[in-house]
């Protein structure tokens, strides 16, 4: 079953086409990530998924359902952003079963999946705890929790490692691999980090001025580039 499907995906930002007509499949459980130069697109086509921003035009499917219209909080997708995007006056529990509470789901089912999440990412011991008194790490994973409790189909990584320094990151890395493996969701990651992008892909999308260069594994896509830009980033480290 195909998890998610672009067709001829477009968006304009005022007189600009930002995203100029991107198809993909991505299968259930597929681990894809994006890579290309800063402002080719890939944190829009994020959020066009998520459903922070409008589709100007094409079509956009999550599931068997047509998204184009549906509000975000019920496109079974979650979002992870890079500034982790917490909410400071908020303990860890209560930005971690924040969007639950909105979406009224039950006090006790609340508890349960925080719970639940905060074993998954060894937060137990942080849960009554403000960001503020959280290393950069930890904040993620609460990021990341906070996405896992809404049992999303599809989770949105917009480079969520690159604010840590480089050893966490390799931590992190591995991480994000493993809770890939235990859920089985499908992983929308992007990331200007090539070793990330080799060693965490099922499939990487290369793209470029809001289209898609080439899509492959990371083994063709390193083996077999297309042509010069994509080499640069995938076939020879920097
Ligand atoms: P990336 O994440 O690949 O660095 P973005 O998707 O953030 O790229 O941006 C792609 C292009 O769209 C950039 O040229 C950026 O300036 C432009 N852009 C993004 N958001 C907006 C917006 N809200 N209004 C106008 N232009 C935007
Ligand atoms: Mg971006």
């Amino acid at each position: 079953m195909s998890s998610l499907t672009l067709r001829n995906l477009k968006k304009r930002f005022g007189t600009v086409d930002v995203i100029r007509g991107v198809d993909l499949d991505v299968s259930d459980g597929e681990f894809v990530v994006f890579v290309g130069p800063s402002g080719c697109g890939k944190s829009t086509l994020l959020r066009m998924i998520s459903g922070l921003e409008d589709v100007t035009s094409g079509e956009l499917r999550i599931g068997d359902r047509i998204v184009n219209e549906v509000q975000p909080a019920k496109r079974g997708v979650a979002m992870v952003f890079q500034s982790y995007a917490l909410y400071p006056h908020l303990t860890v529990r209560e930005n971690m079963g924040f969007g639950l509470k909105v979406r009224k789901v039950a006090v006790a089912e609340r508890g349960r999946r925080v719970a639940e999440a905060a074993a998954l990412l060894r937060l137990e011991s942080l849960l009554d705890r403000f960001p503020r008194e959280l290393s950069g790490g930890q904040r993620q994973r609460v990021a990341i929790g906070r996405a896992i409790v809404g049992y999303p189909d599809v989770f949105l990584f917009d480079e969520p490692l690159s604010n840590l320094d480089a050893e966490l990151r390799v931590h992190m890395r591995s991480e994000i691999a493993a809770l890939h493996k235990r859920l089985g969701n499908t992983m929308i990651y992007v990331t200007h980090d090539q070793v990330e992008a080799m060693t965490l892909a099922d499939k990487i999308v290369v793209l470029r001025d809001g289209f898609i260069e080439q899509i492959g594994s990371p083994r063709e896509l390193y083996e077999r580039p297309d042509n010069v830009f994509v080499a640069q980033f995938i076939g020879s480290p920097k």
